[in-house]
Order: C-alpha cells, then sequence, then structure tokens
C-alpha cells in the first residue's frame, strides 16, 4: 500500500501533534456542555477516534453518513442521508467531525439537518480543509491542516474504499487514477 504513495503530506506524529491541539482546544471550550460528538463516516473515523483521546470531558458519540463521492476524485454535487444519528440533537451542542471539507456541500447538509432538528449549537472540526475547492459556504470552527487542491488519501481518507487504514496523509501516485 505504501508504494501507491508518491509524496506523505502528514506524518502519523503530525497528525498527533494536531490531534492534541483540537482536543486540548474543543475540551476547553465545551466543559460541562455534555456536548453530542458526530463523526462523519467513513473518513473522519480514524480522526475523531483520535481526537477524542484528547478530550477529558463528559460528551456522547454518535456517526451519521452521507455520500456524495461516489467513490471516485470528483463530487457528484449531490448529497444524500446513508445513516442517521441515534441521538435526539434537540437542545444539543454538536460538535460534528470531518475528514475533510472540500465543496462545503456535505457540512452544509447536515448542517441544514441538524438546524431543522433543533440542535442548540453547531460546531465543526475538520482534520483538512481545502478552501480552494469550496462551492458553497462552510466554515470550520477546529481545523487540522490546510491542504492544497489535490486528491489525498489515508488515516481515514479513501480512494474507491482503500487506503483508509494508512497511518499517515498521503498523495496517491498518478498512475493509480490513469490504471483504473
Ligand atoms: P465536500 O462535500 O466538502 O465536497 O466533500 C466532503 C467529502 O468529500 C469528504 O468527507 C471526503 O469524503 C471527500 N473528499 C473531498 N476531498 C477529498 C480528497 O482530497 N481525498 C479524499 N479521499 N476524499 C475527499
Ligand atoms: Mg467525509
Ligand atoms: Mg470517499
Amino acid at each position: 500500500m505504501d508504494n501507491d504513495i508518491e509524496r506523505v503530506l502528514y506524518s502519523e506524529e503530525t497528525i498527533k501533534e494536531a490531534c492534541q491541539r483540537l482536543g486540548h482546544q474543543m475540551a476547553h471550550d465545551y466543559q460541562d456542555k455534555n456536548p453530542i460528538i458526530v463523526g462523519v463516516l467513513k473518513g473522519a473515523v480514524l480522526f475523531m477516534t483520535d481526537v477524542i483521546r484528547e478530550m477529558d470531558i463528559l460528551a456522547e458519540l454518535d456517526f451519521i453518513d452521507v455520500s456524495s463521492y461516489n467513490g471516485g476524485t470528483a463530487s457528484s454535487g449531490e448529497v444524500k442521508l446513508v445513516h442517521d444519528l441515534s441521538i435526539d440533537v434537540a437542545d444539543r451542542d454538536i460538535i460534528l467531525v470531518e475528514d475533510i471539507i472540500d465543496t462545503g456541500r456535505t457540512l452544509k447538509f447536515m448542517q441544514d439537518l441538524l438546524k431543522e432538528r433543533h440542535a442548540h449549537s453547531i460546531k465543526v472540526c475538520t482534520l483538512l480543509d481545502k478552501p480552494s475547492g469550496r462551492v458553497v459556504e462552510a466554515k470550520a470552527d477546529y481545523v487540522g491542516f490546510i491542504v492544497p487542491n489535490e486528491f489525498v488519501v489515508g488515516y481515514g481518507l479513501d480512494y474507491g474504499d482503500q487506503y483508509r487504514n494508512l497511518p499517515y496523509v498521503g498523495v496517491l501516485k498518478p498512475e493509480i487514477y490513469e490504471n483504473k
């Protein structure tokens, strides 16, 4: 799997430091709020499990799955709810945990859903932010790294549902796409 990677953008060590920084910040901001920390499947799973271990506060965990990519490298533009939350978000403080924000469509879809359900507050924590990809307005409150406009994989992020289990974030070799 390592052989398919052209270069590493964020190493395990660098990601760990980001998880500590963001986790400590959120723990400080959400003390006594008992937030619901919502991981967006499947990409945010690795990041979420690392970042929550840096938060020494009471919190509930939940998951949502929305899809817009259909497994390729370009967004289809349409966002669908694939798996819903199990906790009622009304009057609760929500932290959405994402792997990456690109066009912003996925985030906008989830924020609209949570507002409709009367969440008290909604904040967003993302490992990666790709502001150059924005199509709709979307902002993260806690950001690990700003990424250049490149397709990245690893640490939860996939290409054709593969590479999620790489412990770092990197760029795939061009021949991987070209061979498809
Ligand atoms: P958005 O709706 O903001 O365009 O896209 C969000 C989703 O698209 C992310 O959660 C992720 O699944 C996927 N995505 C966007 N950019 C990348 C990328 O560079 N690499 C990978 N693997 N997925 C991406
Ligand atoms: Mg995602
Ligand atoms: Mg994907």
